[in-house]
């Protein structure tokens, strides 16, 4: 087959979450399987395109913008150490920015930037003269390019035999625009936007819906976030349009790669471990805390717990400020925060280092080689998120003998199962309501489990052996791409 990637984040030029390392397994996998993708993505300036071996090629698109046309240039490269196709639109008046969707707020023009992009990512397809089977776009960023395909290249003969499968990543975000401006921008007459139709939402132009409308399949990133975006409290308003597509609705759980992720290979460790020495793990632990400051006199050996996050609403922290200072002044865990995001929360964990600079390490910022390491050292993984379309963070940890505390909501549900220390299943601990005391109590099994060395071993272990890698989940999205191209191809 051959595949579009259309995306906006892509390991490891830009990534703000989970859509990135997915943009990247999937066609190193599929390549594997001996299918034939490319992946399209903005040239963001702070791409180090000579560090990544991109170059500038002589293709130039012929963009239709409203009623002008712009002029981006193609560049080429591959994704590191394979032979997977990489092209970045050029055109810096929309992406030579210091962030992809904004630096902090979100950049007026979006629109026009997504709009170009898609458009772009069709003319591309165009000027490298390839016949695309599968167009897959991301989010609702990448979304336009499926009203494209059903509309302006509808009777392109290069399209004819294309299915457009949307993934939706995360619903939270939609891309809400202003419909003349938006219509105008895409190629669109006004007069096809009424209520009602298949790019409006509330008087709105969303992109998001858009997408659902005109893709043959959609796919998100875990069954049950498919099933609860169908639901009024997880839609984010888009129900009734998911429901219309309900029978082109499915869930495909992201996988992760281990080559990447793995505790016996990762470079980042001081001590690497298997399931078979996973006291080496511990090793780990001292080594972090000694490297913030925190010596063997300084109560070492209680349960560290570890955050790692981007810092916004959805990830559950308001339930962590509620009820985490406790477990820490009473020297029942220590924590180790890594993230960054909205202020409140950078302001809280800040807050809780200063007062137990020995309890509770707080570091505000993106940082790979820190994540690692906490995957590598803590002994569980908090994450109670109000909603979580897959989450990466349990699934690597997981790997790591780091076990999660997870609120059970759409991939934490699929990933995580509450340990029984009676039948000796499971692998983490799980709330289900979105509360405080919930979560309390979930923290209070987890640490108490953790002196039972019987039980900590097998659950640890339990962990290491779940599988979620991520050749499963591109064969997956495999038999999805052929379920959409029989509907194509019936029509
Ligand atoms: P989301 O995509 O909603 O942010 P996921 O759990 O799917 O959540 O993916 C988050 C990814 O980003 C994981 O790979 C996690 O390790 C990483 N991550 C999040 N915050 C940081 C940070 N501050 N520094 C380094 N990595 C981070």
């Amino acid at each position: 087959m051959n595949i579009i990637i259309a995306t906006t984040e892509l390991v490891p030029y830009a990534k703000t979450g989970g859509l990135a390392d997915i943009t990247e397994f999937l066609p190193l996998e599929w390549q594997k399987f001996g299918q034939n993708p490319i992946i399209i993505l903005p040239k963001y300036g702070f791409i180090d395109t000579d560090y990544w071996g991109f170059k500038p090629t002589n293709k130039i698109l012929n963009i239709p913008i409203s009623y002008w046309h712009e002029h981006p240039r193609l560049w080429q490269g591959f994704l590191p150490n394979s032979n997977v196709p990489v092209y970045l639109v050029e055109y810096d008046e929309y992406f030579n920015r210091p962030g992809i969707y904004g630096s902090p707020e979100e950049y007026p023009d979006n629109d026009r930037r997504f709009i170009f992009f898609c458009r772009a990512v069709m003319e591309t397809a165009k000027v490298l003269n390839f016949h695309p089977d599968i167009l897959h776009a991301h989010d609702f960023h990448a979304a336009f390019t499926l009203a494209f395909l059903k509309t302006h290249y509808k009777h392109d003969i290069q399209f004819a035999r294309t299915a457009g499968v949307l993934t939706i990543h995360n619903l939270a975000y939609q891309g809400w625009f202003f419909p003349d401006r938006a219509m105008n921008l895409a190629g669109f007459s006004s007069k096809d936007f009424y209520p009602g139709c298949w790019f409006e939402q509330k008087g709105m132009l969303n992109a998001m819906k858009t997408g659902i409308m005109f893709a043959d399949k959609i796919t998100t990133v875990s069954q049950t976030y498919a099933d609860e975006i169908r639901t009024p409290y997880y839609s984010e308003g888009l129900q009734e349009s998911l429901n219309i597509r309900g029978g082109d609705l499915v869930g495909v759980l992201n996988g992760i790669d281990y080559t990447q992720w793995s505790p016996d290979k990762d470079e980042y460790l001081t001590h690497k471990y298997d399931i078979d020495s996973l006291d080496k793990k511990r090793n780990n632990k001292y080594a972090l805390l000694e490297e913030f400051g925190i010596s063997e006199n300084d109560n070492r050996d209680i349960p560290l717990v570890g955050i790692v996050t981007r810092m916004t609403e959805q990830k559950g922290l308001d339930l962590v400020m509620d009820k985490i200072e406790p477990f820490i002044e009473h020297d029942q865990m220590k924590l180790i925060v890594l993230g960054s995001g909205d202020q409140k929360y950078v302001d809280y964990f800040n807050y809780l280092h200063s007062k137990y600079p020995k309890k509770c390490i707080t570091y505000i910022g993106y940082n790979n080689n820190l994540a690692h390491k906490i995957y590598g050292s803590a002994d569980f993984i908090l994450i109670p998120s109000r909603f979580e379309p897959c989450g990466l963070t349990q699934m690597y940890a997981l790997k790591y003998g780091t076990i999660p505390i997870v609120r059970q909501t759409g991939g934490l549900a699929d990933t995580v199962s509450e340990y029984s220390s009676l039948s000796g299943f499971g692998n983490g601990f799980s709330f289900f309501n979105y509360n405080s005391d919930e979560l309390a109590y979930a923290i209070r099994r987890g640490l108490d489990l953790y002196w039972s060395d019987i039980h900590w071993h097998l659950l640890q272990k339990n962990a290491m052996a779940s599988d979620f890698s991520s050749g499963k989940t591109a064969l997956e999205y495999l038999k999805v791409f052929k379920w959409a191209l029989d509907k194509v191809r019936n029509d």
